[in-house]
């Protein structure tokens, strides 16, 4: 979502008439795209304006965009002095305008006010992170209020963008040659727009899954989304994958704990049992549909036995991937008034004993890709190779071969050879 969020910028800043710098030291404004998750990731936005500060000796005018700026709003200013701008998560249809204030000599300037009402959701192809991958917002916002998680205060309520729009801008996409689409939001599945304009001819039990299908007609070679909510996880969004071919074989499915005391005081709105049973629609599907999740370890009460809980769900539903967090109590969320009861040791090591689990689980199932032809969107050279090229398969796995650049944007099959931890490696087939 940050880096769709940056695109967008980076398309409205060249329309106003900037050029993107290369580096902090050729630029006259850098602005620093946030996310405020967890503590971490605002801590390292302070550490990152101190080092630009000591850095860039041209003295740019400084801006902080994003999560943390919708959060800390003024106070940012009071924190890092080197600070300009203060740019909330909805003002990125006016970041020139507040640039122009700035350069102006206006002292502290700050936006956290909401999206205009034509303002465009639009990327123009060469802001695109990739030339063959783009990420399409289709919702932002969330409406959920899970006890731990700041998502509701730093980028407001759930907003879904017209289906028209979508589909204009996947058709876009697709003739201009990108290979694959990420339908992206937080909540993707809890997709309901004002109007069902656009989606007439799609069946479907929700919004979401009648999109699915109307973006899956638009031929586009593949569609990843992501992320999913349970509690509105429609067993539709299986058929839909079913049906179209182009739909990929990979669902994000978060549960953040498998004990239903925590997920309870999380507010998740669902119960294990309720999760299982959309694992097992997900697991029924006749094509094998590669499964990832998020956990948060150490929530606020968790015990030995709700974690063991945990443990046995990830066991369970071998993940093709998981996403561990220890928890992190993030200012103005409810938990954040519970007692923090896990201390940091114990978070470290349930951290430690769920990930020690899942890489077994993980190292099982990318043994079973031995042999197997996967299909993949080779994306550019390997990180570790200059002699080997990398991508994504249609199951979301990063599979690295051997081959040249010509490649770069083609869709190859790779007969995998050998698994690694978190990657596949094989050879190219056609
Ligand atoms: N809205 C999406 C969702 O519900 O899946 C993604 C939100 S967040 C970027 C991704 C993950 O960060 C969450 O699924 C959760 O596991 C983790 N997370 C969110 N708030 C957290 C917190 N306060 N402490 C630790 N992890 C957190």
């Amino acid at each position: 979502m940050n880096v769709a969020d940056s695109e967008r910028a980076a398309t409205h800043l060249r329309q106003a008439g900037y050029e993107l710098a290369d580096a902090p030291e050729a630029a006259d404004v850098v602005l620093l795209n946030t996310c405020s998750v967890r503590e971490r990731a605002e801590r390292k936005v302070f550490t990152r304006i101190g080092e630009l500060r000591e850095t860039a000796s041209n003295k740019p005018l400084i801006g902080v965009m994003g999560c943390v700026a919708q959060l800390e709003g003024e106070s940012i200013f009071d924190q890092a002095a080197a600070v300009h701008l203060v740019i909330g998560t909805r003002a990125t249809d006016r970041i020139s305008l507040l640039i122009e204030r700035a350069k102006a000599g206006e002292p502290s300037v700050l936006d956290l006010g909401e999206r205009g009402e034509g303002d465009a959701w639009e990327v123009s192809p060469v802001e695109r992170h990739s030339p063959y991958v783009a990420f399409v917002p289709i919702i932002e916002g969330c409406n959920k209020f899970c006890s731990f998680c700041i998502v509701p205060y730093s980028r407001g309520r759930e907003k879904s963008r017209s289906a028209t729009d979508i589909l204009n801008e996947v058709r876009r996409l697709r003739d201009f040659g990108y290979k694959e689409i990420h339908l992206i939001g937080q909540n993707v599945n809890s997709y309901r727009p004002r109007s069902l304009e656009g989606l007439e001819k799609f069946p479907g039990a929700t919004p979401f899954c009648r999109l699915l299908r109307a973006v899956a007609a638009t031929g586009v070679a593949r569609i990843k989304f992501t992320t999913s909510f349970p509690r509105d996880f429609h067993p539709d969004i299986v058929a839909a994958i079913e049906e179209y071919p182009n739909l990929c074989d990979w669902v994000h499915l978060p549960v953040q704990s498998g004990s239903d005391r925590i997920l309870q005081a999380m507010r998740r709105g669902h119960k294990a049992a309720a999760y299982r049973d959309k694992i097992t629609a997900i697991k029924s599907a006749r094509r094998r549909l590669a499964l990832t999740s998020d956990i948060i370890v150490g929530f606020p009460g968790e015990t030995v036995a709700d974690f063991a809980d945990t443990l046995a769900l990830v066991r369970e539903c071998e993940y093709d991937a998981l996403y561990i967090f220890k928890y992190s109590q993030r200012r103005g969320t409810p938990a954040a008034k519970m007692v923090d009861t896990v201390s940091e040791a114990e978070k470290k090591e349930r951290f430690i004993a769920l990930e020690s689990v899942q890489r077994e689980i993980q190292n099982r199932i990318y043994q079973g890709y031995l042999g197997k032809r996967l299909s993949v969107l080779v994306e550019g050279t390997s990180a570790r190779s200059e002699e080997d090229m990398s991508g994504h398969s249609t199951c979301h796995k990063v599979v690295n071969f051997h081959g040249g650049t010509e490649l770069e944007g083609k869709i190859v099959d790779v007969l995998i050879t050998e698994a690694k931890t978190n990657s596949l490696y094989g050879a190219l087939v056609n």
